[in-house]
């Protein structure tokens, strides 16, 4: 299912996924919902299934370079697109289910910016160096369930809900 674009306006924030170089950030918008697509997915059952993990609302983590983990099938085309490794898979450093990465920190390391990088396919694409896009929208056009929204001109939700949570 494709991301809300009206998700500053239709979200709260609910987090601050910190970049450990004590800088830069990306919110977390939410609630979420559970994407019925998503859930469909058989790779990604499966993978809910292996782990016992749960399938649970998770939200859309960055603003300008905002992901619907909802929607996200970790199909990884956008982390190989990405000509400056905004993305990663988050579970590369946490390993953990996605609900806890709300208020994480990651040092970006962008070791693994390969498609198949991913643990299994509970793993999701996480801008965690959202400041470093340059706008390109090659993300966006590859991923399949349309879960990217590029939008410059977001940064403005992003210094409001940085300011809110201050
Ligand atoms: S728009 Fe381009 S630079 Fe920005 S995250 Fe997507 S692929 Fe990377």
């Amino acid at each position: 299912m494709q991301i809300d674009p009206q998700f500053p306006a239709n979200h709260q924030v609910i987090g601050k996924h910190r970049h450990a170089d004590g800088t830069h950030f990306h919110l977390v918008w939410g609630p979420g919902r559970v994407d019925p697509d998503t859930a469909a997915n058989e790779r990604v059952a499966e993978s809910y299934r292996t782990r016992g993990e749960e399938i649970v609302p998770l939200g859309v983590h960055g603003t300008a370079v905002a992901v619907d983990w909802d929607s996200c099938v970790a199909d990884g085309a956008c982390i190989e697109a990405c000509p400056v490794q905004v993305y990663q898979w988050y579970r590369t450093e946490h390993d953990v289910p996605a609900v806890q990465m709300k208020d994480a920190t990651s040092e970006g390391t962008g070791e693994n910016n390969l498609r198949d990088g991913r643990r299994d396919y509970t793993d999701k694409s996480d801008p965690v160096r959202e400041h470093d896009c340059i706008w390109c929208m090659a993300c966006v056009s590859v991923c399949p369930p349309q879960a990217i929204k590029v939008e410059e001109t977001n940064l403005q939700y992003h210094e409001k809900g940085a300011a809110a949570m201050a």
